[in-house]
């Protein structure tokens, strides 16, 4: 089976998120139509954009470049309301060392410490690009907004998902993963572009 599009990504769950919403808009992507950056080889750019946008479009366009097939990418993170738009495109390594899901989270509970519920508003991000070999480039965003509790719950998803009240009830992480998808910034991110990507696989 031969690759047609690639998702700049490590991560299996996102393969299978992206090829269940195409599935839905339309386009049915098997195993080996649909690959990761990973599986072909692709190089991992530096992610020096100073927005969710321009760091999907930088990966995307790597991947993209390295292997002649249109990529998809996405890049995303945590804004804080009262802390303008913070961790930001540095959630990963908000307390200095990338991926360190647990220090980042206690740092950021740290720093709103003595912040009221009514200031506790934040969202995740998710900024999906496409970006196909003849040069047509398309960023969709998708956001979760949410209210910042002060302990984090729940054992479920990653990241910042333990602090993120979701639906005035559970975090993020109290979600299952479809419970998530339905509403996460990822998922509406990789929704809005999925039409692009039916158009330009489609034909
Ligand atoms: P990435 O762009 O998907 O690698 O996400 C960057 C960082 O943002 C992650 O390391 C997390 O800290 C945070 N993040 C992004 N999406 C989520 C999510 O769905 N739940 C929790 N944290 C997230």
């Amino acid at each position: 089976m031969t690759a047609r599009i690639v998702l700049a990504t490590h991560n299996a769950k996102k393969v299978v998120e992206l090829r269940v919403i195409l599935a839905a808009a339309g386009l049915d992507l098997p195993d080996g139509e649909l690959v990761t950056s990973g599986e072909v080889g692709a190089p991992e750019p530096v992610e020096d954009g100073v927005t969710f946008a321009e760091n999907a479009l930088i990966k995307a366009r790597a991947v993209c470049a390295a292997t002649g097939l249109p990529a998809v990418a996405d890049d995303s993170g945590l804004a804080v309301d009262v802390l303008g738009g913070a961790p930001g495109i540095f959630s990963a390594r908000w307390a200095g060392k990338h991926g360190d899901d647990l220090a980042n989270l206690e740092l950021l509970l740290g720093q709103l410490g003595d912040v009221r519920t009514e200031h506790r508003q934040a969202g995740f991000v998710c900024a999906a690009a496409l970006v196909t070999p003849d040069g047509r480039e398309e960023v969709r965003l998708g956001e979760m907004r949410g209210v910042l509790a002060t302990a984090p719950r729940g054992t479920n998803g990653f990241g910042y998902d333990p602090i993120l009240v979701v639906d005035e009830v559970r975090t993020a992480a109290e979600l299952s993963a479809d419970e998530k998808n339905a509403i996460s910034h990822r998922g509406k991110a990789f929704r809005a572009l999925a039409p692009v990507v039916v158009e330009v696989l489609g034909a």
